[in-house]
């Protein structure tokens, strides 16, 4: 599709945002997008990403990772973004509004937006957290975690590779980075770009797991072969008032990970600690960050269980075990649309399970991180199912993101956790 019709305004189209092109050939013209009315309404109203049945028009094929400025109905500069070839997410957008020059100081800026946004955020207690998150940060497709002095760059999209020599230095600001990529595009990295997962970008190599500090529990995240960066720390707010509630209870941590909600329950008192997951090397992490901790009185003192088993198998187990705080945490249930009613049903099973193994006065700290399913009805149904034990629960709270991992629209909001008490 190429823009013709739209040959009169092609001039003004130059202005402002070649300087920050870095095309290779130096001599293509940028690349133009026209978008659908729809798609130029929702870029106009902030939403970051337009997807390639939204494109109308472009004036020359696109490389993954060149900049694409998106022009609205009467040729005016609309917005400016990345390019995506291969992914259906055509264009990430950098910049909407006026025209923009993409450059080292507008990566320098946006970068510093970020970092002072998460100023007074932590003391010297808390080393591990989210620096940038993606495009509610400015930074689509991208999420820079923090743990001690080594920083993780998680990619989402291949469109960011060309240029990580410019950007790795003012993200990592003098500090060991890791680079880590989205499966669906490891192949287009280790290709095209020689880059692959585990990466060390800037500074020595990796020697193992890396140890950081949450609320002045250690832990330690394998951030080559680790979920997410390695660790959820985007639970992190979570874990504490796990902390806050675990005084003389015995506590279950379904989908525990690596333990990260079992230190804090053991570390607030908690008399016992079950964690429960499928994987072995999760399992084995929980263990030694307990060894990380056996310093603190209150975690030396509880006993810690480790189960390795399937939850929903082990829920349909007869209950014979009954716990004062279970933490159930699960993978997400619905990784796209089409899978959101198959995840209801899945939550469904899983929070009745949780709540038949409640002791009386017993909390129940249910979590979803399926964006595909809201917070207004994963809250509904942990509810629903609460009514339909026959017994009377307490609503006692509900969380979402943390500060750390901000949200500017709908899509990016996943996280959400309700707190329910059993009254008798
Ligand atoms: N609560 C954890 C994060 C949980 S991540 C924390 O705060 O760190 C989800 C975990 O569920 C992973 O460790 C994964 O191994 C585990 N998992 C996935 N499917 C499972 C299943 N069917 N049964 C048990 N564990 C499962």
């Amino acid at each position: 599709m190429h823009l013709s019709c739209l040959a009169p305004g092609a001039r003004r189209w130059h202005i402002g945002f070649v300087a920050g092109s870095r095309h290779k050939s130096g001599t293509k013209p940028s690349l133009r997008l026209r978008v659908t009315a729809a798609a130029e309404s929702i870029v106009r109203g902030g939403h970051p990403w337009v997807f390639a049945q939204s494109l109308r028009a472009q004036n020359r094929d696109g490389e993954t990772g060149e900049l694409a400025v998106i022009f609205d109905r009467k040729d005016q500069f609309l917005a400016v973004g990345l390019f995506d070839a291969d992914s259906p997410m055509r264009v990430r957008i950098l910049h909407a509004g006026k025209p923009q020059a993409i450059d080292t100081p507008f990566w320098e800026r946006r970068a510093q937006d970020a970092f002072r946004q998460r100023e007074g955020l932590f003391d010297s207690q808390t080393t591990g957290y989210r620096c940038i998150n993606g495009e509610s940060d400015g930074w689509p497709g991208l999420v820079l975690d923090r743990y001690g002095d080594t920083y993780v760059l998680k990619l989402y999209t291949a469109a960011w590779l060309p240029r990580l020599q410019e950007l790795a230095p003012l993200l990592a600001r003098g500090n060991r980075l890791v680079l880590r990529l989205s499966r669906n595009m490891q192949e287009t990295a280790a290709n095209r770009f020689h880059a692959h997962v585990g990466q060390v970008l800037l500074g020595e190599p990796l020697a193992g797991p890396v140890e950081f500090l949450e609320n002045g529990l250690r832990f330690e995240a394998d951030l080559v072969r680790g979920q997410k960066t390695g660790f959820f720390l985007d639970q992190r707010e979570n874990r504490r008032e796990a902390r806050a509630l675990a005084d003389g209870r015995n506590v279950l941590n379904l989908f525990s990970y690596t333990g990260g909600f079992s230190l804090y329950a053991a570390d607030g008192g908690a008399t016992s600690v079950c964690s429960l997951d499928i994987s072995e090397l999760a399992l084995a992490g929980a263990q030694r960050n307990f060894a990380l901790n056996a310093d603190r009185a209150a975690i030396a003192r509880c006993g810690h269980e480790i189960i390795q088993a399937d939850v929903f198998d082990w829920l349909r187990q007869k209950a014979s075990r009954r716990f004062d705080l279970i933490v159930l945490d699960p993978p997400s249930l619905a990784k796209r649309e089409s899978e959101r009613a198959e995840a209801i049903g899945a939550y469904a099973k899983l929070i009745a399970g949780a709540l038949a193994r409640l002791n009386w006065n017993g909390i129940l700290a249910a979590s979803s991180c399926s964006a595909h399913v809201s917070a207004a009805e994963f809250f509904n149904l942990t509810l629903e199912m609460a009514r339909k034990s026959g017994r009377r629960f307490a609503e006692l709270k509900t969380t979402g993101h943390a500060a750390d991992h901000p949200t500017t629209f709908a899509e990016a909001e996943y996280l959400k956790c309700i707190y329910l008490r059993l009254l008798e």
